[in-house]
């Protein structure tokens, strides 16, 4: 038996429980009939138009992200703006969508602990701790081997499989490290007064890198993307695995996305 377009949004409010998303997020199931029998499904950062290209050729009811498909209130829905024209996309092919945003980033399991044991912490703890729980965002845990900021640097690009990353130096050596997967420079002071001595996020703007660099914190920006991407394998396989215990034949397919920035 197929799972239901339900059924797949009871096992991810499991995951990534929609209770812990902020509350000016935009996550669950924002697309779709729940009733629709789903064969197929994709697992995929964004709802882009590689990503909807790939779920029409492999012919998937289901696709869940990270980032919502719907995030501002649409007021029209024409071919006119690019998100709308992959909303209708969706909803013409009868392809569901369930974004899991910030309640997969502050998910014990979720984006900062896939990221956290990426880089090899150790002793993990939450950054920020949500109200009354031992979830929420941002990770501090502790390297194994102190490094220097280069070496670190180099582990970093090798498992977020990255070029290169971009490094505020501090001067001090890498080992009680902060991280926040997406765009988490405003928790700085957070990770200042957890005591960090580095910090891994993206989107790091020039005045957040020296508010990090000139505290006494490293700073790396390893990319919005990169951070996240970490997730979705992740993701693909727990699914897989609450699908198949519930004995249903639904397949699990993981989208291909490509680095929307890259360096030439
Ligand atoms: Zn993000």
């Amino acid at each position: 038996m197929e799972a239901t377009v339900n059924d797949i949004a009871k096992i991810m409010d499991g995951i990534a429980p929609p209770n812990l998303a902020e509350s000016w997020d935009n996550v669950g199931l924002l697309v779709g009939r729940g009733t629709t029998a789903v064969k197929k499904m994709m697992i995929a950062l964004d709802v882009s138009p590689e990503v909807v290209a790939q779920a029409l050729e492999q012919n998937v009811q289901m696709i869940v992200t990270h980032h919502p498909v719907i995030f501002t209130p649409v007021k029209k829905m024409t071919d006119s703006i690019w998100q709308h024209k992959l909303l209708l996309d969706c909803a013409e092919n009868k392809i569901a969508v369930y974004s899991a945003h910030t309640s997969l980033d502050s998910a014990l399991g979720g984006v900062n602990d896939v990221l956290a044991e990426k880089l090899g912490l150790r002793q993990t703890e939450v950054l920020l701790p949500s109200a009354g729980g031992e979830a929420g965002l941002g990770r501090i845990g502790i390297l194994p081997v102190a490094l220097t900021l280069a070496k670190f640097a180099e582990k970093i690009k090798a498992v977020l499989k990255l070029e290169r990353v971009a490094v505020g130096d501090a001067g001090s050596i890498v080992e009680k490290v902060a991280l926040c997967g997406g765009a988490g420079a405003d928790f700085i002071d957070e990770a200042l007064a957890a005591g960090a001595d580095t910090f891994v996020t993206g989107d790091v703007k020039y005045h957040a890198a020296q508010q990090a660099v000139f505290s006494g914190m490293n700073i790396i920006d390893a990319t919005h993307q990169g951070t996240e991407l970490p997730v979705i394998n992740m993701l693909a396989d727990r699914i897989a695995l609450r699908l198949s215990a519930g004995g249903f034949r639904t397949q699990v397919l993981v989208a291909k996305e490509r680095k929307i920035l890259q360096y030439l």
